[in-house]
């Protein structure tokens, strides 16, 4: 098949998002060495940047993993859990359960703090736990849990966490880079996301901040990290002192430097905003179709990416095939929500308009109604282009 062939496709799920533009120009730059300067030099505007949509303390440690979301969930669990040690994970969807099971994997005593499906945890429930025991090494908990659409209170979560000694790792992964995040007020010791979510960079690194706190427990780990991949030493080995460690994905660098650029340049107050207009645009459009929002409290909403229960008797899975069709991807539930909610990813370059009217007009066209994109431009009238 020659490249020619490919149409434009219309990526709505929760990532990966459709690339920035000035992320595909960048992915066609020739390739440089890992090691050299030019290199160096764009890892460093990286850093600074990163530094920045994590709203990091000044110097704090920022790098790409070579992997995506998870392997930059996994890293976290590697450097700062050790065998024995407990951790309180916050889980109330797939990527929080995801956590506890790598969190056990690398030896650690799990607890676990949940909550009803498509609900958030609270932070009440979070304070008993940590009440129960004097001796919790970390809490991880997932800012945005995608499998639900449901916003997680951090900044709560973050102040009870503040006294008691444990590290607070946090999944950045559907917020950072599209929605204010604020690692050093909040008291973050470590977060992450990946390329492909709210940066709209293609998959394949996942940008990270580590507090010095957590660097210090890491120096003071009684044995070595047990994932050499990733181990925080060998990172700074070579973001810091730039010797060898493994070969970075230099395209993949060239791609997210542009795309993150970008994203600072527009400003997260600009994208917070068009992810809620686009948003908002959505439901009302949908409403009288019987769409409704799947998360009941307003605050516990995400979002960038909404979930939406569907109407009575909707052919999820045909309608979601004729979308595809017509080169529309739209994501269904998982597991328990599989064919009762659609996900609508509001990341990055999705969260515009032009992508979701092509979802409105399909909709109409395939359910043989009318009105969809009139509500949609209505909606929409003179607060974005
Ligand atoms: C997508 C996602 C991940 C995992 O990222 P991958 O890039 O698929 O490995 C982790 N956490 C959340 C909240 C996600 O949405």
């Amino acid at each position: 098949m020659s490249l020619d062939a490919f149409p434009e496709h219309i990526l709505l799920t929760p990532g990966p998002t459709p690339l920035h533009p000035h992320a595909l120009q960048a992915l066609s730059r020739p390739m440089l060495g890992h090691m050299d300067p030019e290199v160096f030099a764009l890892n460093c505007e990286i850093q600074g940047d990163l530094r920045v949509m994590y709203g990091t303390a000044p110097g704090t440690f920022t790098a790409l993993l070579a992997g995506t979301g998870s392997l930059g969930m996994e890293a976290g669990f590697a450097n700062l859990v050790e065998a024995g040690d407990e951790v309180l994970v916050c889980a109330n969807g797939s990527f929080g359960r995801r956590m506890a099971e790598m969190a056990a994997r690398y030896g650690a005593r799990v607890r676990v703090v949940t909550a009803p499906l498509g609900e958030a945890i609270r932070a009440d429930d979070v304070a008993a736990e940590l009440a129960k025991s004097g001796d919790i090494r970390m809490v991880a908990v997932v800012h945005g849990e995608t499998s639900t659409g449901v916003l997680n209170p951090v900044p709560e979560i973050a102040e009870l966490v503040r006294d008691t000694g444990a590290l607070l790792a946090v999944d950045a992964v559907t917020t950072a880079g599209m929605e204010p995040f604020h690692m050093a007020r909040w008291g973050v010791d470590y977060a992450y996301t990946g390329a492909q979510k709210c940066l709209s960079a293609p998959p394949g690194v996942a940008p990270v901040a580590i507090s010095e706190r957590a660097l210090a427990r890491h120096a003071a780990r009684r044995t070595p990290t047990p994932l050499w991949y990733c181990d925080f030493e060998g990172l700074r080995d070579y973001w810091t002192r730039q010797t060898y460690h493994h070969t970075v994905p230099v395209n993949l660098h060239f791609a997210l430097h542009a795309a993150l650029r970008a994203a600072l340049d527009e400003g997260m107050a600009a994208r917070q905003r068009r992810v809620q207009q686009v948003g908002e645009a959505i439901v009302s459009a949908l409403a009288p179709l019987g769409f409704s929002p799947y998360v009941r409290r307003p605050q516990d909403r995400l979002p960038t990416v909404l979930a939406l229960r569907l109407p009575q008797g909707f052919d999820d899975a045909g309608v979601r095939q004729a979308l595809r069709a017509r080169e529309i991807s739209v994501t269904g539930g998982l597991g328990p929500t599989a064919g009762q909610i659609w996900r609508l990813g509001l990341m990055g370059e999705a969260a515009r308009p032009g992508p979701y009217r092509a979802l409105m007009r399909a909709l109409e066209d395939l359910l043989g109604v009318r009105g969809v994109m009139e509500r949609f431009e209505a909606a929409l009238d003179g607060v974005l282009v």
